[in-house]
């Protein structure tokens, strides 16, 4: 069987892979997604990722058509190995060497792997993930020196000939807003302001024109910052086009 049309989208039902999975359906006939419960500190996520999936099923029927299977996998060995804020009720701290301690060590790797046994067993040639260098408080595994390797590594230890697509790999967030606003209109990014979910404390109830979230950790002022700027250059666009 082979699906050389299909991709397989990592899909956590955050702002970043939100943006992938739309890319993503822009970009290929039938989509597949992902996701993995590996014992995060709020099952938030999760439940986020089935909203997100679903607003964009009814707000977008082109797109609903081409959205195949969606695969949950639960992982609680990631959980039970790390010791990381993400995992542990632990306060969101930077380490002396700059990694934030809501590092999970090889997270993506385990993650690309897992994805790529999947998308292996179901004829998958692309996987796309919703990495990049810029905004990401340097985790090494989703530079794109880690990714170009992992496809490698996958591809030679796994007889197959995947490409890793990352969208993201070079924007930032606010970019990233625009990348949205771009592949979707307002219509998308509205769906990702209410549904996605980004921050590492779990807030649900406090709502900010960007989203929701504790407005306060590294996550949450990643994805307002990113969102300011994208109005404020919006609202400049639209004042030069008047
Ligand atoms: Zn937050």
């Amino acid at each position: 069987m082979s699906q050389e049309d299909t991709a397989l989208v990592l899909f956590s039902g955050g702002q970043d892979s939100s943006t992938c999975l739309a890319w993503a359906v822009d970009n290929f006939a039938r989509v597949e997604t992902v996701g993995f419960d590996y014992g995060q500190r709020h099952s938030v996520e999760l439940d986020c990722r089935m909203e997100v999936l679903s607003a964009v099923r009814r707000a977008f029927p082109a797109w609903n058509r081409k959205l195949g299977d969606d695969h949950l996998h639960a992982i609680p060995v990631l959980g039970n190995i790390s010791e990381t804020a993400l995992t542990r009720d632990t306060e969101i701290v930077f380490a002396e060497g700059g990694l934030p301690n809501t590092f999970v060590p090889g997270r993506n790797l385990i993650f690309l792997t897992l994805a790529a046994a999947i998308a292996y067993r179901r004829g998958i040639r692309h996987i796309i993930a919703g990495v990049g260098e810029v905004d990401y408080s340097g985790y090494p595994d989703c530079r794109e020196d880690s990714i170009s390797s992992m496809e490698d590594a996958l591809n030679i230890g796994m007889e197959s000939d995947f490409i890793l697509h990352t969208p993201l790999m070079h924007l930032d967030k606010t970019a990233i807003w625009h990348l949205a606003d771009h592949i979707g209109g307002p219509e998308l990014t509205d769906i990702i302001i209410e549904y996605s979910h980004t921050c590492y404390l779990g807030d649900r109830n406090t709502r900010h024109d960007w989203g929701y979230g504790c407005g306060h950790c590294p996550a949450c002022a990643l994805r307002a910052a990113g969102h300011e700027g994208f109005i404020e250059q919006t609202v400049k666009a639209d004042k030069a086009t008047e």
